[in-house]
Parts: C-alpha cells; structure tokens; sequence
C-alpha cells in the first residue's frame, strides 16, 4: 500500500531530502573493509504510518546492512524472552557517553547499556533457542517478522566484519569475564556480526520502525511481533541510548526514539504514529548519517514531532 506522487506527505519527504542532499560533509565507514565501498552520493527516505501505508523517496530499494539499528530488535527478543529485569542483570540501562565500541562496563561488570557493542554481544548471547546453534535463525525470523518479509545476509559483509572484528571479540571476553555473557564468545560474537549484516532497505527500515511505534504489531502484516510493554521498553532504550554519544543532543534537537548504524541508516519511530527510515552513508564523528541526522531534524521541527511536544 504505496502513497504516489500526488501524496502530501511524499511531498513533505522530497522537499526535506532535497534541502539537505546538497550536504556533503562526513566520512563513509572503512573500519569494516566491505562497508568502504558504499556510494557517498546515496540517499533515501521512507516512512510507514500506524495504518501500515508507505511513502519512499529518493534510494529507497537500495539494499545496505542493519548494523548497529539490529540492535534494538535483538534486545526486544531477549527482553520478550527473559522478561525487563532478568536482561538488566546483564546489562545496564545507562547512556554511556561514550562511542559506541568502548571499553565500558559498570561496577556490577555489566556493558553500560544494550545500544553499545559491548552490551549488544551481551543481548545477543542472552537470546535462547530450543534447538542449539539455531540461535541466529531464531533472530533473523523475528526482525523479519519486524520488516514484513525474510531478511537475507549480506555475505560478503559478514565475512568482512567477522574477519576483521577482534575489537568486538575483545568486548565479548570482558564481557564473560564480568560474569554477564552467556555461552561461548565466539558463538555470541559469531550470531552478532550476522544480525548487523542482514540487509535491508530504507522502506524495511520504516516498517520494522513503525512496528515499535505501534506497540509491536507490524502495521502492514497485521502480525503481533512482540509485547506492546516489550516495545516500550525498546523505545525507551532506544531514547536515551539510540544514537551513540549523541543521544543527548538527539533527545533536544529531534526528541523521536531512534537508532542508527554505521552502514549509513537510521530509523526512528515516533510512538503511536509512524515509523521513517533514512539512509546516507557519510557519518558524522559520533557515527551518525550526516544527510539522516539533519533530515530527521528537520521532520522533527517543521512537524512538531520531538515526544516532550505539548499537544
Ligand atoms: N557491526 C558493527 C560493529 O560492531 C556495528 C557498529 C554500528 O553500527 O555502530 O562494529
């Protein structure tokens, strides 16, 4: 159920993407060999209503991995799993301030909170499956079920990460060491660098963004994917934790629960109204879209969409 042209709020959409195409500062990710090669110059915009209708613009089809926004998902697995407080026993609730690769663990040996690496390894290890070694399965079918339709790997990006991600393998190890990853590093690390390369679009990303704004019920399937209690809590995690070291400046300026990745996405759901996605991979030195970062503010101004807005 695809909005055309004519459609007011496509219009809105374009007129947004075209005031900040003409951005060009930032830098594409090159610390995951395969991600360098992503073209600057992309640029896309999409948006899901609660109604489950759909409104592109710009690159929309164009495919590019999760990254960093598998994250939320992966935690509301767990989350709807194990329940609030069995998963805050292995991770905390706190931005970190800190970029999201840092070494940063509390004083309970827990990673700061589930949005950094540290904490996302952690989340993903929690995540159980009946059938051992099917754990991964288990993640790709429910963030499938969060965009409407089977999501693939991007092979040639997982391998890259996997061979070059001993950072992440080092924060899994001081992970188990504080007493808070569950099972073997290397399986958790393993299934994690899979979740960041699955491969979307930015319409998937406004899908599974407008999932969690509607209180887990994908509005274009009908599918109830998670709790509507555990979908607030994502987006709580996401609101103070979602966008790196910039959460803070996130909440002031845009105010909408987000999440981006280092592929150049970003997704955001405005509660209880729409999901957008947003792709561009130049990023700013938090690791955020630059062209993403400034599109959403502007939604977020010209419409008075920041959550703490008076009605
Ligand atoms: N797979 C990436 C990593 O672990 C994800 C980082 C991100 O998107 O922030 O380095």
């Amino acid at each position: 159920w695809e909005a055309d042209d004519s459609s007011p709020v496509i219009q809105v959409l374009e007129k947004i993407r075209a005031e900040v195409a003409g951005l060009s500062g930032g830098r594409v990710a090159d610390y995951i060999p395969e991600l360098a090669h992503a073209d600057p110059g992309l640029f896309g915009v999409a948006a899901v209503s609660a109604h489950g209708r759909s409104y592109c613009v710009g690159d929309a089809d164009y495919a590019f991995t999760l990254q960093s926004i598998s994250k939320p998902f992966v935690y509301a697995i767990a989350v709807e799993q194990l329940g609030l407080d069995v998963v805050h026993e292995h991770v905390g609730a706190e931005p970190s301030g800190e970029p999201f690769n840092a070494i940063s663990l509390d004083e309970r040996g827990r990673p700061e909170n589930p949005m950094i690496n540290a904490g996302a390894i952690v989340t993903t290890s929690l995540v159980e499956n009946s059938e051992p070694g099917k754990r991964f399965e288990r993640i790709r079918s429910v963030l499938s079920e969060f965009a409407g339709r089977e999501l693939e790997v991007d092979e040639d990006v997982y391998r890259s990460e996997t061979e070059t991600g001993h950072r992440n393998r080092a924060l899994g190890y001081l992970s188990l060491a504080g007493g808070v990853l569950v099972g073997s590093v290397e399986d958790a690390v393993q299934d994690y660098f899979r979740q960041c390369a699955l491969s979307v679009t930015v319409r998937d990303l406004a899908v599974m963004a407008a999932t969690l704004a509607v209180g887990g019920v994908n509005p274009v399937t009908g599918e109830q994917v998670v709790s509507q209690r555990t979908a607030r809590h994502t987006l709580s995690i996401m609101s103070s934790c979602g966008m790196y070291d910039r959460a803070g400046e996130w909440g002031l300026r845009v105010g909408i629960p987000a999440k981006s990745g280092v592929s150049g996405g970003i997704l955001a759901a405005a509660p209880g109204a729409f999901g957008v996605g947003v792709f561009s991979p130049p990023l700013d030195d938090a690791g955020n879209s630059v062209r993403g970062v400034a599109a959403l503010e502007r939604l977020s101004d010209d419409y008075d969409l920041h959550m703490l807005q008076m009605p």
